[in-house]
């Protein structure tokens, strides 16, 4: 689960790192006195799951109650992508005088999560880290043994920070590794991490992901979770009947298979014969009648479905059961577009006559490429 900015803030601040006095808002007419309490000029950060805002117009400054309530109202209800604004950030606009990144993520390469410094923080860190000065510095962490705060004032050091806010960074980065921890973060990144006019140091934003395989010890006073998938209502919607799917945008072939690696095979094969799979759908094992009925309707009600394919194995599942699961289906709901299912193992003979029955063409003893081309035609044809 991602966390909005202000919502990571919230958790940062529990964990003792500075952040500028804001509240969120979430209507025009709230904006003038939050402005007012925090106290003019004020930033006002548009609270999406995506970066970048910086540099598309989603972080403005207000110099007056006024001017803030005008940008409340023309960013509010704006369609960013597929994500529409409906929370505003509003904080005291920090005097910024340096902008340094700090950011703590899993290095695969490492096994392990690391954490990153870069004296270049701000908009432009992606490039920065081709460049010499800027660049990111690295520290392997240990989760038995967080690092000792000489080991990360080294790193900043490396990195290029001296004078008087070497420490006080140090410290916050401290607390941010503290926080990557004790959440059970995947990414806990600050940038910037700013030194004001005064030497203070703060987190201008924040970047959370926590590990939903840790929701179940999660801190309650955090959001559940639960309506972050809401930007894809289809994947809440096979989240909640605990189906393994993922969308894909612009596809026309719903693909159905046993298995992650199967899956992912067949929608190579997929698109190798020109389709453009829409969705990833891993029935995995222990399979029902019911789980692979909502697994076809799940597919074919996904947008831009033009056929269905379902690519089988009966190791652990068993055809026949399988078989039923797609009759059921077949016969309920009456599908027109076309479904094609390739199936094999254990039970095939009275997977295959259901099938059969029901005028569901299989590829029995081919390969998965035969099950695909056989389909291709078949929306070719529609
Ligand atoms: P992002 O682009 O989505 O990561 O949004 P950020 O929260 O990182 O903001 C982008 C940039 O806006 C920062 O790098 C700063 O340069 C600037 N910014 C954000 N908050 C403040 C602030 O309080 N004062 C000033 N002067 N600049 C800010
Ligand atoms: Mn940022």
């Amino acid at each position: 689960m991602k966390l909005y900015e202000f919502e990571g803030k919230d958790v940062f601040r529990r964990m003792g790192i500075a952040t500028p006095d804001g509240e969120p808002v979430g209507d025009a007419s709230e904006i003038g006195a939050a402005a007012e309490r925090i106290g003019c000029p004020v930033v006002i950060k548009a609270q999406l799951q995506r970066g970048g805002r910086g540099k598309s117009g989603l972080v403005r400054f207000a110099q007056s109650i006024e001017e803030a309530e005008a940008i409340a109202r023309e960013l509010l209800g704006t369609k960013v992508g597929e994500e529409t604004i409906t929370t505003l950030l509003v904080e005291k606009k920090l005097d910024i005088h340096r902008e340094l990144y700090a950011g703590i993520t899993f290095d695969y390469a490492a096994n392990g999560p690391a954490l990153l410094f870069s004296c270049l923080g701000g908009v432009d860190i992606e490039s920065s880290a081709s460049d010499p000065e800027g660049a990111l510095r690295k520290l392997p962490l240990d989760p038995y043994h967080p690092p000792e705060i000489h080991q990360i004032l080294n790193l900043c050091k490396q990195a290029g920070l001296s004078g008087p806010a070497l420490r006080p960074a140090a410290e916050t980065i401290r607390k941010l590794v503290s926080c990557y921890f004790h959440h059970d973060a995947l990414t806990a990144e600050i940038n910037p991490l700013v030194i004001d006019g005064n030497g203070r140091v703060y987190a201008a934003d924040s970047k959370m992901e926590l590990d939903d395989s840790a929701a179940f010890r999660r801190d309650p006073s955090l959001r559940a979770g639960d309506e972050e998938e809401k930007s894809d209502p289809y994947e809440a919607d096979a989240m909640s009947q605990g189906l393994a799917y993922v969308r894909l945008g612009s596809g026309n072939i719903g693909v159905i298979a046993g298995g992650a690696g199967l899956c992912m095979a067949s929608m190579d094969m997929v698109a190798a014969a020109g389709g453009k799979p829409a969705n990833f759908l891993d029935l995995g094992g222990g399979v029902s009648r019911e789980k692979t009925a909502a697994a076809l309707r799940m597919v074919l009600k996904t947008p831009g479905v033009e056929g269905v394919l379902m690519n089988v194995f009966g190791g652990i599942n068993n055809c026949e059961v399988m078989a039923n699961g797609i009759a059921d289906v077949v016969h309920a709901d009456s599908p027109r577009i076309p479904i094609v299912v390739k199936m094999r193992g254990h039970s095939q003979d009275e997977g295959w006559e259901i099938l059969e029955k029901i005028g569901i063409p299989i590829v029995k003893y081919g390969t998965t490429e035969e099950a695909v081309s056989m389909l291709m035609a078949a929306v070719g044809r529609r």
